[in-house]
């Protein structure tokens, strides 16, 4: 049985490839790496090469975990909303944006390369910041999801929680003006299965049990994550990394989910958004 944690961070400075070893004894297969801050992999971003050898450090650990478990990792790599935010703040507007656009282009290199299976996260910031830096957000968002659509390559967006449906709605918009819907998925998203399908967009959901079983009274359009952020100074702060095959294997015992939902959310709709065939090495 496929199953697929659509979003973790794996940090050489925690528990790195153990964290995945624990994801595939709880019976996990496949999982998704996500780059988080340049400064998590002991990084003080001054020039987009400085990215690089970030993302080079993911990119290494994911094919740590291909070559040493029986586990299939994919890599993600992004410029992190709050990083944006930070970079901003310490260069200003000129620079940052000129920083953003030549790491996009090194992420398109590493997505023409077959050395990343997408863009992530990228988007807006979780919390509070001026009218000004959340207009660069978005902008920077923009260019982010044109890049998708030019790769026809998948995009994770980190958003702000959705607290309406006008949020939705407006989302749909911008991913119709700037992306390709059929490749967004949208990172920590509410189990609002029912309003995902109609924008046309691939929800990610944390997966607690009350979480999956809200999403499934919907439909299974969706993904299941995370967001294990690996960081030894804050245990417990998130999810563990057993918790996607956990909360799939209980439910699946409890006729919450029976196997063709768990092929839909583990499989079909990983390899629809990504573009990807699971069963290839
Ligand atoms: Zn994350």
């Amino acid at each position: 049985m496929i199953i697929t944690d659509n979003h973790m961070h794996l940090d050489p400075q925690g528990l790195g490839i153990e964290a995945a070893k624990k994801f595939q004894r709880a019976g996990g297969t496949h999982l998704f790496i996500i780059y988080k801050y340049a400064e998590d992999y002991g990084i003080n971003v001054k020039n987009e090469k400085d990215f690089e050898r970030a993302y080079d450090i993911v990119i290494k650990m994911c094919k740590r975990v291909n070559d040493r478990t029986d586990l299939k990792a994919y890599c993600i790599i992004g410029i992190h909303p709050a990083e944006v935010v930070e970079l901003y703040k310490k260069y200003g507007e000129k620079k940052t944006w000129d920083l953003c656009m030549k790491t996009f282009d090194i992420i398109a290199e590493k997505y023409v390369e077959k050395e990343i299976v997408g863009i992530g996260e990228i988007g807006r910031p979780h919390f509070p910041v001026s009218d000004e830096i959340m207009e660069f957000s978005q902008k920077v968002m923009n260019e982010g999801l044109k890049l998708s659509r030019e790769l026809n390559c998948a995009v994770q967006l980190h958003l702000e929680s959705f607290e309406n449906r006008e949020k939705f709605y407006e989302l749909e918009k911008t991913v119709k003006r700037y992306g390709k819907k059929e490749r967004v998925i949208k990172h920590f998203a509410p189990p609002e299965i029912k309003i995902f399908e109609e924008i046309e967009i691939m929800p990610s959901v944390i997966a607690s049990e009350n979480n999956i079983r809200k999403a499934i009274k919907e439909g299974n359009r969706f993904l299941m994550e995370t967001d294990y952020i690996d960081d030894l100074k804050r245990p417990g702060a998130v999810m563990g990394p057993k918790t996607v095959p956990r909360t799939t294997l209980k439910l699946l015992r409890a006729g919450v989910l029976d196997e063709e939902d768990i092929f839909r959310i583990h499989k079909e709709n990983i390899e629809k958004v990504y573009g990807i065939d699971l069963n290839e090495p």
